[in-house]
């Protein structure tokens, strides 16, 4: 017997009895990175949801990773495919539906967006806390799903001031700056309603605002660091 037949033959005898071992190391495998729960954060266009994440992963880059999207909308100066968003055609998104490719998928300001469960699943297993930035249709599917996340609503101190932050960020053409202001209202009606979101952060003061959401996220930061 040629010495990798005999190599051959061996392995395929021990793998009976290696197979409690090999699904016990699997087990382990799978459980030993935890999983934190996801955090969804919504709001309205221009409310500051990047703006404070933005700090906190800076702050805390090892603790979170951010769900990118998928897009059909096109890409603002300074935003980078696959950092900021996946940019896709419609076509494409068109044909992530189709394959359930998607945890959710909302149209939004004449736009499509949609979070791949693919997304989601490659940060958990990371074993970082993932972060969702959805509007309020994706905040909806997501509560249907059994991703069991908590949500955080970021709320702009009133519309007139979220009007001058969304013109003073220079990214809207007039109807598009017109179709964000106009879902925003259906935006902060929801979370008005008892239970719709798990913390409102009213967002006027930037440091505030920021210094709120890390109070939301206090638990999760030492949970992490202490490898719970
Ligand atoms: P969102 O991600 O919710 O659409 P952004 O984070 O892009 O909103 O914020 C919209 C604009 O408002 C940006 O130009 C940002 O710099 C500005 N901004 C955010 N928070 C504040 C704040 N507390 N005070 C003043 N300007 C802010
Ligand atoms: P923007 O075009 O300003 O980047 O995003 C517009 C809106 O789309 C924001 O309210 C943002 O929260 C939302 N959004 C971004 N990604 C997704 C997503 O994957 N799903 C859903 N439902 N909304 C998203």
């Amino acid at each position: 017997m040629s010495v990798s037949l005999f190599r051959s033959f061996k392995v395929c005898r021990l793998l009976p009895r290696l197979q409690p071992f090999l699904s016990w190391k699997l087990k382990t495998m799978a459980t030993s990175t935890p999983s934190y729960q996801p955090i969804v954060i919504s709001g309205p266009s221009g409310s500051g949801k990047s703006t404070l994440l933005g700090l906190l992963f800076k702050e805390f880059p090892d603790c979170f990773a951010f769900s990118v999207s998928h897009t059909t909308r096109k890409p603002r100066s300074g935003e980078e495919d696959g950092k900021d968003y996946h940019f896709v055609e419609k076509e494409v998104f068109a044909e992530m539906i189709e394959n359930g490719d998607f945890l959710e998928h909302a149209q939004f300001s004449a736009n499509c967006y949609g979070t791949s469960k693919q997304s989601v699943k490659s940060i958990q297993s990371t074993g970082r806390i993932c972060f969702l930035d959805v509007e309020i249709n994706g905040v909806k599917s997501i509560k249907k799903t059994d991703l069991a996340a908590r949500y955080v609503f970021v709320q702009p101190p009133n519309m007139e001031v979220l009007k001058e932050r969304l013109v003073g960020r220079g990214t809207e053409s007039d109807d598009s700056l017109k179709r964000r202001l106009d879902s925003a209202q259906e935006a902060l009606d929801y979370a008005n309603e008892d239970g719709a979101y798990d913390h409102i952060i009213v967002n006027d003061d930037l440091d505030e605002a920021y210094s709120r959401l890390k109070l939301v996220v206090a638990d999760d930061i030492k949970k992490m660091k202490e490898g719970k």
